[in-house]
């Protein structure tokens, strides 16, 4: 007679099953522990677990998953869909790769930047060939032809330059609570008196902080998720430039008579493009290209602002925009309007940006702030 504590003979010993799935006993154990890979049957005396070989095709696909790195919260989602949609799943994956890659862009990009500020303290610059600069600036913004309310917002001061897009039911709110969220870094010294340049954790921890604010700022606006704002900002400390950038709204410089775009674009079709499913010309007019993937507000969990510092030199002009300006009109139009020489100043420049995209339909709303560098001497012959 079969005793109670038996197996029945098709079921898999723990130890068996460890086996043929590549999973170990000890992981097994915290599996069935956390709901995610439950045993066919647990013996009520002896507590032995065992395992139907059903069971394998699952614990593969958990094994797989913790190879990817996936949190255990995150396989037990999909392991749940997987059970009814196999296509599901398979979405669900894609999506958790998508964030491991922005992420990884996000934390490349300090890397690159730490490690250049780094090299920089190895050759420091003699304090007596550091020309001191200044910034010159202007911002405008346009409701547009067609829209009925003005949602983007755009500031310019001493220190602070920055443009925001609104969008959705409180658009033009977010806009003008996330450039808000920043005016406190107008007032307060990030300045470098003696040109030796602010530590770079320091200013990326103030970025981080006001890119938070501003998120808060916006959130705080309403529970109703269905709007938000972009972000494109740049804070001035007297000999670099430190940008902090959420969204669709762009920063361009303009050195050496090019013209260089420093912003990504946190839009679907841009990912699509950096997955090399699109091209750049079937982006321009694909339906869903102002799809934003990051933004302020409530759009989704990724809100990782992309940071970055640059040193600048005199003559270069920068130009921060919102879609307004930079879906409507071609890089290269901007480029041969902002060279020196087609518009003298910032005001003129902001004015001419504006006129553009106006003369391009004015279907958006539009937003821009240019800011030119410049040795302060000079400013008056200029
Ligand atoms: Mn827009």
């Amino acid at each position: 007679m079969a005793n109670s504590a038996d197996p029945p003979e098709t079921l898999l010993t723990i130890g068996a099953f460890a086996r043929t799935s590549r999973l170990s006993i000890k992981a097994l154990r915290l599996y069935d522990e956390i709901g995610l890979l439950a045993p066919e049957r647990v013996d009520p005396s002896s507590g032995y677990r065992y395992y139907a070989s059903e069971q394998l095709e699952l614990a593969r696909l958990v094994a797989w998953l913790r190879r990817l790195g996936m949190p255990l919260a995150r396989i037990r989602q999909v392991c749940a869909v997987a059970e009814t949609d196999g296509g599901g799943a398979a979405r669900e994956i894609g999506e958790y790769w998508r964030q491991v890659e922005a992420d990884t862009a996000a934390r490349r990009e300090l890397a690159d930047f730490l490690i250049a500020r780094l090299c920089e303290k190895e050759t420091p610059m003699a304090p007596s060939t550091v020309t001191p600069l200044e910034i010159r600036y202007a911002a405008a913004s346009d409701r547009g032809l067609i829209r009925e309310e003005n949602q983007d917002a755009a500031f310019a001061g001493p220190r602070l330059l920055a443009v925001a897009d609104g969008f959705g039911g409180r658009g033009a709110e977010a806009g003008r609570a996330a450039i808000d969220a920043l005016r406190r870094l107008d007032e307060e010294a990030h300045v470098d008196e003696d040109a030796a340049g602010i530590e770079a954790g320091d200013l990326l921890n103030v970025l981080q902080d006001a890119a938070a604010r501003a998120d808060r700022a916006v959130r705080e606006l309403g529970t109703v998720a269905d709007f938000g704002s972009t972000l494109t900002a740049m804070l001035w400390t007297g000999s670099q430039l430190a940008l902090v950038h959420i969204g669709d709204s762009r920063a361009y410089l303009l050195r050496d008579s090019e013209l260089f775009q420093i912003t990504e674009d946190h839009t679907l079709v841009q990912s699509l493009i950096d997955e090399g499913r699109l091209t750049p010309a079937e982006a321009s007019s694909h339906p869903q290209r102002s799809l934003l993937v990051k933004a302020l507000g409530g759009i989704g969990g990724d809100r990782v602002p992309q940071l970055h510092v640059t040193d600048v030199r005199a003559g270069d002009r920068y130009l921060l925009c919102t879609d307004g300006l930079s879906a409507a009109v071609p890089a290269e139009a901007l480029h041969a309007e902002l060279r020196q020489g087609a518009v003298a100043d910032p005001a003129a420049a902001v004015r001419r940006m504006v006129e553009l995209s106006l003369e391009a339909g004015g279907s958006d709303n539009v937003a821009c702030v240019v800011a030119d560098v410049v040795v302060p001497d000079q400013t008056l012959a200029a």
